[in-house]
């Protein structure tokens, strides 16, 4: 039994199609690459950043939708050190692992509500963690960070003298505190 996958428009065996009890044969229309690829993509959407957003941490609709548009426009900064999204996500080959922004809940015990909610790089993020370090902080540990894994001072022109202040803005870098 094969059938042609409505998006990649193959002919492929049954079973390489996920199962769906309600369909006329028990399978899919997509195939399983497919599938996952179409769920990868929605998982990276804002949509699907905004579900995640809900599920893991219980925003509202509206506020999930505004910070998932957050998280992914390339000109957001982090609030701490002010690096921008597009820095992270070229610095990819470098070894920057934790690409990308997340939510921070400003009074960690606090609720998911946007004034309780700042927009940190997972560098601050993670560095603020459990301990609770201050702002200055981490900071600190964030710029020692990047002087330790070999950065010049030139390529860190985003990052701030003080939490959330400094850094240059060149480049239509966007405000510090979106929210
Ligand atoms: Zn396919
Ligand atoms: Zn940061």
């Amino acid at each position: 039994m094969e059938q042609r996958c409505r998006q990649c428009q193959e002919m492929k065996p049954l079973r390489l199609f996920p199962k769906r009890k309600d369909a006329r044969n028990g399978h899919r229309k997509t195939c399983r690459k497919c599938y996952q690829g179409s769920w990868r993509r929605f998982d990276r959407s804002v949509k699907g950043k905004a579900r995640w957003l809900r599920k893991d941490h219980g925003y509202s609709v509206g506020d999930s939708l505004h910070l998932a548009s957050l998280l992914l426009d390339p000109y957001t900064r982090c609030a701490i050190c002010g690096v921008p999204r597009r820095w992270l996500l070229s610095q990819e080959k470098r070894g920057l692992h934790w690409k990308g922004l997340s939510v921070d809940h400003i009074e960690p015990a606090g609720p998911s509500t946007l004034t309780n909610t700042r927009i940190l790089c997972r560098l601050c993020n993670g560095t603020r963690g459990a301990k609770q370090y201050t702002d200055a902080a981490v900071l600190h540990r964030v710029s020692g960070w990047y002087e330790w894994r070999g950065y010049a001072r030139k390529d860190l022109w985003w990052l701030c003298t003080s939490p959330g202040v400094g850094g240059l803005t060149k480049l239509g870098t966007k405000r510090l505190h979106p929210l």
